[in-house]
């Protein structure tokens, strides 16, 4: 079934120059391109985004990092998009990324990994919300 998934392209990848190979990853993957857009955000709308990690040692690392510079922020659909996407980005920790996985092509570290992607239908739902108005997503 045609499923919606939230992604972003994030800083390191942006900065690195890899947005368009990992956007032609995903294209190639199947994935159908709804909606995307290029935006920096403040340390505070990261955090927003990843109130889930707020008790994680990592968080303040975290949402600076995803407050360093452009990112792209996208929604995806595909049938099982949501665990196909995870599939196709590979391990959190890019030394654990399966080969031919986004992450293990693209990824730096745990924490500078080149994409997020929502892990379940209630987080995609949050995320694109977060991102997106309808008429954005029409
Ligand atoms: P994923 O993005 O694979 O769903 P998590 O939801 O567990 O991973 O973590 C969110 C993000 O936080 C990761 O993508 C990564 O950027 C960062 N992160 C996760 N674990 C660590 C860690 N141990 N140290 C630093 N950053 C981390
Ligand atoms: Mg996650």
């Amino acid at each position: 079934m045609s499923e919606r998934t939230f992604s972003i392209l994030k800083p390191d990848a942006v900065r690195k120059g890899d947005a368009a190979a990992i956007l032609a990853a995903i294209e190639k993957a199947g994935f159908k391109l709804v909606a995307i857009k290029k935006i920096t955000i403040s340390k505070q709308q990261a955090e927003g985004f990843y109130h889930v990690h707020a008790a994680r040692p990592f968080f303040g690392s975290l949402c600076e990092f995803m407050s360093s510079g452009a990112i792209f922020p996208m929604v995806l659909e595909k049938d099982n998009a949501i665990a196909d996407l995870r599939k196709l980005m590979g391990a959190t920790n890019p030394a654990n990324a399966e080969e031919g996985t986004i992450r293990k092509q693209f990824a730096a570290s745990i924490e500078e990994n080149a994409i997020h992607g929502s892990d379940a239908p209630e987080t995609a739902a949050f995320e694109i919300g977060y991102f997106f108005a309808g008429y954005e997503l029409a």
